[in-house]
């Protein structure tokens, strides 16, 4: 699990958050689009490796999507994020399990830090000034093994950009 290199990131950015305690956590039950009550989405895709665990093959896909669901406490001046990474599973391999996606640094930290300007525009109703577009996507229109990926599967992968 690579989430200690994710809360580990996530801490560094939420420094902006006024100091409030927030954590951040992997969740799979989240379905894009359709956040908890009193929950907000923040949906975001980047470049990510993948290992296959049957015959370790390993690829990389440009359009690996990430789902962030965040919640304010405001009385306890906390506030909890969690992510769903879509998975992708070999294509060699007859039958096989989902992989997760390995994200390099450099992707999470873009990742996390419009996340953080999410919450504090979301969570705070902060104006964050820079109405700066963050770099698009990297979402390079390489081959794309829709078969073999989760969120093509759920329908929820191209339509993300
Ligand atoms: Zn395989
Ligand atoms: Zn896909």
């Amino acid at each position: 699990m690579s989430l200690q290199k994710w809360e580990r990131m996530f801490e560094q950015k939420a420094v902006k958050l006024h100091g409030h305690n927030w954590t951040i956590m992997f969740d799979d039950s989240i379905v894009p689009h359709k956040p908890a009550g009193e929950w907000f989405q923040y949906i975001r895709g980047a470049f990510a490796k993948f290992r296959c665990s049957a015959c370790n093959r390993t690829w990389g896909s440009s359009r690996v999507l990430v789902v962030f669901e965040f919640h304010y406490q405001r009385g306890a001046k906390s506030g909890t994020v969690k992510a769903r990474r879509f998975r992708q599973e070999c294509k060699t391999c007859e039958e096989t399990e989902m992989e997760e996606p390995q994200f390099d640094s450099e992707n999470i930290g873009v990742m996390l830090e419009k996340l953080v300007e999410k919450i504090r525009i979301r969570c705070y109703k902060e104006k964050t000034g820079n109405r700066k577009r963050f770099r698009p996507l990297d979402w390079s229109e390489g081959p794309h093994e829709s078969s073999h990926c989760e969120a093509c599967k759920k329908g929820v992968c191209r339509e993300t950009n």
